[in-house]
């Protein structure tokens, strides 16, 4: 799995890449990771990324010229899914997450100000990608979002195969309450099920548990199952 992130804010992703999970699957080269400056691609002095739009208005907009010549640069030599981050693409979930998982090869695209030029869209980019129905200062945070999520989904990366399938939304579900020690909390005690050591019974249990927790809270996950 490789990921390319073209931004003019490459510095965000340094602690982010380094840490947890992400840094550790990079370590063990089970992902590759490049934040790209996006000011690189300029062909001037003042290396500028942005314009007045045209039409007047309030607002600036990320020029075309540095986003061509960036995409022409990353993944020239092979095959990639370029990713333009924006509250206006198809909101990301589990089921895609999975699907961005399995292509492999991502370039995701930090726009900042009003956005990036119109051109750029039609020109070079394969899917638009929100992460929800608001608006962010920029990209960055979202393909964050994109980065640690599908991340997870490449094996080796989370320790114990199993702790992802069992996630909530697969299955369709949301995931079953967890407990650790004390066993008691604010005289609350953990299930008994829980400390019996009868793994069927956990396993109903936690089934039941999914239920109904997603019966209570995003009841919605039934209805499309
Ligand atoms: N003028 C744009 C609009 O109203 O649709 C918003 C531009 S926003 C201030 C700047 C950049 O942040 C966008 O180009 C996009 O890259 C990113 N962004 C903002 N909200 C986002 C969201 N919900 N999901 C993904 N990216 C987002």
């Amino acid at each position: 799995m490789r990921i390319d992130v073209v931004t003019i804010f490459p510095g965000l992703f340094g602690p982010f890449l380094e840490t947890s999970l992400v840094g550790k699957a990079r370590a063990a080269g089970l992902v590759e990771i490049e934040a790209w400056d996006l000011r690189d691609f300029t062909s001037d002095r003042h290396r500028s990324v942005d314009d007045e739009p045209y039409g007047g208005g309030g607002g600036m907009v990320m020029t075309a010229p540095p986003w061509l010549a960036a995409m022409d640069r990353i993944g020239a030599d092979r095959s990639v899914h370029r990713i333009l981050l924006s509250p206006q693409g198809d909101r990301l979930d589990d089921a895609r997450v999975r699907k961005l998982a399995e292509v492999g090869d991502l370039v995701l695209m930090c726009g900042r100000y009003e956005g990036i030029d119109e051109r750029v869209r039609e020109l070079v980019v394969d899917e638009e990608l929100s992460i929800g129905d608001y608006v962010l200062n920029g990209g960055e945070v979202a393909a964050m979002v994109v980065i640690e999520a599908v991340c997870r989904q490449v094996p080796g990366v989370v320790g114990l195969a199993d702790s992802v399938e069992n996630e909530s939304f697969r299955n369709g579900l949301l995931d079953y309450p967890h407990y650790t020690r004390p066993p008691v909390v604010g005289g609350l005690s953990v299930p008994e099920v829980l400390r019996s050591g009868d793994h069927k019974a956990i396993s109903e249990w936690r089934r039941r548990m999914a239920l109904r927790a997603t019966r209570a809270k995003r009841p919605d996950l039934l209805d499309e199952g």
